[in-house]
C-alpha cells in the first residue's frame, strides 16, 4: 500500500471516530442520489448536469461520491474530506432539520442562500488549509483552484449560491492571505 493511501486510511480512521455513523456511498448505486439528480436538474433549469458525475454530496452521515472515486489520488481526498468534514461538524452545530432546510432550500430568499454561502465559505477555507498543508504553499495559491472555487458560488452548479463575483473573490484573496500567515 502506498504511503499516500495509508494516510488516506487513518484520516478515514479518525473521520470514523468523530462520526461514527459516516459511510460512503457511490452515487450510480444509489436511488436516492438519482432522485436528487432529477430534483437539482429542474431546480437549475439544467443548469447542474454533473451532479452524477462530478460532485461530493453530503445528505446525513452519507458522502456520495461520483464514479471514479476509487481511482482519485488519495491525498485529494483527503483534502475533499476535510470539506466534507467541515459541512459535517456545521450539521452537528445547526441540526439536522436546520441544516437541511439552510442547505437544501431553493437560492431564494436570498437571506437563505447568503446562509449556505457562509457555509460553503467555511467548509472552502479548510479546503484551503488542507491543500496548503498536504499539497504546498503554491498548489493552495493556484489560479485554477481560485477559479474552480469562485465558479462554484456564482455557477448553476450550486444554483447561483451567491452570484456576487467580487464578493466571493475578495473573501477568498483573505482566506488565502490568512493561510500564509497560518
Ligand atoms: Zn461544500
Amino acid at each position: 500500500m502506498s504511503e499516500d493511501q495509508s494516510r488516506l486510511d487513518s484520516f478515514l480512521a479518525e473521520m470514523r471516530a468523530e462520526f461514527p455513523a459516516f459511510r460512503i456511498v457511490k452515487k450510480e448505486q444509489s436511488t436516492f442520489a438519482k432522485v436528487l439528480d432529477v430534483a437539482l436538474k429542474i431546480i437549475t433549469f439544467g443548469g447542474q448536469r454533473e451532479f452524477m458525475t462530478r460532485y461530493y454530496t453530503v445528505v446525513g452521515d452519507t458522502l456520495y461520491v461520483p464514479p471514479g472515486f476509487d481511482d482519485v489520488d488519495p491525498i485529494d481526498v483527503i483534502v475533499m474530506l476535510r470539506h466534507e468534514r467541515v459541512h459535517l461538524r456545521q450539521r452537528r452545530r445547526y441540526t439536522m432539520i436546520g441544516m437541511t432546510l439552510l442547505y437544501l432550500m431553493l437560492p431564494f430568499p436570498l437571506g437563505l442562500a447568503y446562509a449556505r454561502a457562509r457555509m460553503e465559505w467555511e467548509a472552502y477555507t479548510e479546503t484551503l488549509r488542507a491543500t496548503k498543508e498536504l499539497k504546498g504553499l503554491e498548489a493552495m495559491r493556484s489560479p485554477r483552484l481560485r477559479d474552480r472555487i469562485v465558479s462554484q458560488f456564482t455557477g448553476a452548479a450550486y444554483g447561483w449560491m451567491w452570484p456576487f463575483k467580487r464578493t466571493v473573490e475578495r473573501w477568498y484573496d483573505e482566506a488565502v492571505s490568512a493561510l500564509e500567515k497560518e
